[in-house]
Parts: structure tokens; C-alpha cells; sequence
């Protein structure tokens, strides 16, 4: 079983290529452990950036988010570390304390189908789908490659240190997603829920909201509100009309069902709203040249774009998150389906990579992969990219969880 380490694991002695320099607090590394698991860690603040102690240290790092807490034999910088780069910087932001009180935890990171694809197991070609494959040795928490349903939850920490839990999209993974994660982190409630768009990926898990609600046969419990746009609210009033509308006809039995709060946003970068204390700001984006999705623009002391399914910057849009226009983000967080060609309705590994050169954030995760990409691997590449562009971009995986101040 996965267990976050609270005390600073002992790192094995590393080959010098990998580490000539200085890792820098809040560079994240990944490797393997001595069983082949995959595992991660954040260097944390309170560590000397310089020189730091690799070979051997112990005390160095601190797990953010890992497999077991054993002696790696493999380690990479995972956030590339730019010559230039420090915290705050690279996308973590932290209080004067050290470690950021509030995090974004990526619940799922995988597209409408999910990974593995079930015909890759049922049906193998020959030969077989590698990444597929894994889930059949791997357990979830050990494989990068085992990809629920995109889907963020924000871990708020207020000013006065209350935590509110903000939820972006409940999809056709949810409760497999709560009993993953929610255990894992100590995740006791949503307080808030935003949906990107009304499509099954974004949505199905609604009903399951009341496992994570009160017990109350009766109904009687403070409903969790939902912010949406008025199109998804239509789209769902069909779905799931028994939790929209409220009134049990004559003689119709109660039964219990989720509560919840439907509350509409405008499509509008110009309309900010407010949940659980954090303000969010509207990023309508086409996803398809027929549909209008919406990514999520918060936080102020750190700035974080989220925007999950997108086939088309509207200029607006894309001004607004940019480098050159709104200002420069500490935090992209973007759609990419496959790795060659394009779609028409999500963006593919090409756009994706053009979209974060042009809009230039500090740090960008990607999210809403298929099976056609291979965590390790496709990482790889992706810090040769990074290095030679200047923005470090990763390949986000399930239960990344990223300390940020927001
Ligand atoms: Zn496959
Ligand atoms: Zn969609």
C-alpha cells in the first residue's frame, strides 16, 4: 500500500551525470525503486539548494507523493530545473514557513475512455499494447500509465487555515478516485464542485456525490454547490433529473440522492465567480469547432490555468493566460489527447506544445492522455523539450499532487 512518508527517506547514492548540479527546493524527481516500482519526490525548501548533498543523502528530500518509501536506484529531475529558475519560479510557490499550505491534487489524467483501454486488454493487437499491458502487473498506484477521467481538486488553504476542497469535473471515474486519493491524502469532503463542460468524462460521477456527502435518509443535509455553465445545467437537468429538481410528486417515495447546489457561471473571462473563497475566473475555449468548454483561471499569490478539454484558443482566451497578455502563469495545466496529428475536438501532443510556447507559463503539466502515451518514456522526451525552450513541461500522472500557494 501506498504511504506518505513523513519523515525524509534515504536516498541511495546517485551517479554524479545525473546530478552534476545543484537541485533547486521544489524540484521534483522521480525513479524507480529497488523492485521496479515508480516513485517520486519533491526537494523540499528547508534543503540547501547549493551544493546539495545527493550521493548517499538522506534529509534531503521529502516525499510529496510516492509508491514506497525505499531506497531508489534510479533518480531524474522531473521539473527541470532552468538555469534560472528558483521556487517560486518553477510553479511552487510557499509561505514563509516553507512548505505551500495549499496544493492541487490531480485526481485523474486520462481521457473520456480512460487507460488502460479496455480493447487493448479484451482484443490485444500483436503485439500487445505496452502501456495497456502494465495494468495487468502494476497495481494503479504503482503505474503512471493507469489514467482516470481528468479531474483536479484544489486544496484551499484559507487565511485563517481552514481547508476547503474545490473539485473541477466529476466524471465516469469518481468514486474509483476518492477511494484512491481522498484515502491517500486524508481528503475529508468537497466543498465545491465546478464542471468544465456537461460531457460523460466531466459528469456521470454526480450521483455518486453522496458517497461522499452526510448520511441522511431524509435528505436533510446542506447541499454542495455546483458551479456551471447554463448549457451544461440543460445538458444535465436531463441526465440526472432527480437531482435537479427537488419536488417528489404525489404519492413518489424519498430516496436519497445527492444534494446539490446548482449554480449557473457566465461564459465570460469578464465574470469571475466565487467558490469555497477562491476566485475563479472563466476561460471559454472551443472544444470542437461546434462547442464551447470552459478552463478555470485562479489563485493569487500563484496564477494557475487549468483547461482540460480544448481543441481551439478563442484570442480572448488565450490573451488573457498568456505571457504577453494577462501575465505569465506559475501553472498551465493543458489538454493533450494524442501524441501525432490532430483531433477535432481536443488538442494533440503538436498543439499542446505549441500552445505552451506561445502562452509561456513558468511550468506546464498535461493532462486528458490516451494509451498512446507512455509516462516514462514520453517524459523523457519531454525534458529534452523543456530544456531547449525554456518551460518546464511534464506529463501529469493520477495523484500528482503539487504544493502551490494560491
Ligand atoms: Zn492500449
Ligand atoms: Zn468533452
Amino acid at each position: 500500500m501506498p504511504v506518505a512518508s513523513s519523515s525524509p527517506p534515504i536516498l541511495p547514492a546517485v551517479s554524479a551525470s545525473s546530478h552534476s548540479r545543484s537541485l533547486r527546493s521544489g524540484t521534483l524527481i522521480t525513479g524507480y525503486t529497488e523492485q521496479g516500482h515508480y516513485t517520486e519526490a519533491t526537494c523540499t525548501k528547508e534543503q540547501p539548494t547549493k551544493p546539495l548533498l545527493v550521493r548517499g543523502a538522506h534529509a534531503s528530500y521529502k516525499y510529496s507523493q510516492c509508491s514506497l518509501a525505499l531506497p531508489l536506484r534510479h533518480l531524474s529531475i522531473k521539473s527541470s530545473e532552468m538555469e534560472s529558475g528558483n521556487l517560486a519560479e518553477n510553479g511552487h510557490c510557499s509561505d514563509a514557513a516553507g512548505e505551500p499550505r495549499s496544493s492541487l491534487i490531480l485526481l485523474g489524467t486520462g481521457c473520456s475512455s480512460v487507460v488502460p483501454n479496455a480493447m487493448c486488454l479484451i482484443q490485444p493487437s500483436d503485439p500487445p499494447c505496452n502501456v495497456c499491458f502494465q495494468s495487468l502487473s502494476l497495481p494503479p498506484e504503482r503505474n503512471p500509465n493507469y489514467r482516470c477521467n481528468t479531474s483536479l481538486l484544489i486544496d484551499y488553504c484559507q487565511n485563517n487555515g481552514e481547508h476547503k476542497y474545490i473539485l473541477i469535473d466529476v466524471g465516469k471515474t469518481f468514486r474509483e478516485q476518492v477511494i484512491r486519493w481522498f484515502t491517500f491524502y486524508k481528503i475529508p469532503q468537497v466543498d465545491s464542485i465546478i464542471l468544465t463542460h456537461e460531457h460523460a468524462d466531466a459528469v456521470l460521477g454526480l450521483d455518486d456525490m453522496r458517497a461522499v456527502q452526510p448520511f441522511s435518509p431524509t435528505n436533510d443535509i446542506s447541499p454542495t454547490p455546483v458551479y456551471l455553465s447554463q448549457y451544461a445545467m440543460e445538458s444535465i437537468a436531463t441526465k440526472f433529473p432527480y437531482l435537479v429538481k427537488k419536488k417528489l410528486k404525489e404519492g413518489q417515495e424519498l430516496r436519497r440522492v445527492a444534494q446539490l447546489d446548482w449554480k449557473i457561471i457566465e461564459s465570460n473571462h469578464e465574470k469571475p465567480f466565487v467558490a469555497s473563497g477562491l476566485q475563479f475566473v472563466p476561460l471559454p475555449v472551443m472544444h470542437g469547432e461546434d462547442y464551447l468548454c470552459l478552463g478555470f483561471l485562479f489563485g493569487e499569490k500563484c496564477k494557475v490555468a487549468y483547461i482540460s478539454d480544448i481543441s481551439r484558443f478563442p484570442s480572448s482566451t488565450e490573451y488573457v493566460i498568456s505571457k504577453n497578455g494577462g501575465g505569465q502563469l506559475d501553472l498551465l495545466i493543458l489538454d493533450t489527447l494524442y501524441k501525432k496529428g490532430s483531433h477535432n475536438t481536443h488538442f494533440c501532443f503538436p498543439q499542446t506544445l505549441e500552445a505552451v510556447k506561445r502562452i509561456c507559463p513558468k511550468r506546464a503539466l498535461l493532462v486528458g492522455m490516451t494509451h498512446e502515451f507512455d509516462h516514462h518514456k514520453d517524459n523523457e522526451t519531454l525534458m529534452e523539450w523543456s530544456r531547449r525552450e525554456g518551460i518546464p513541461v511534464q506529463l501529469a500522472h493520477d495523484g500528482l499532487r503539487v504544493p502551490i500557494d494560491l
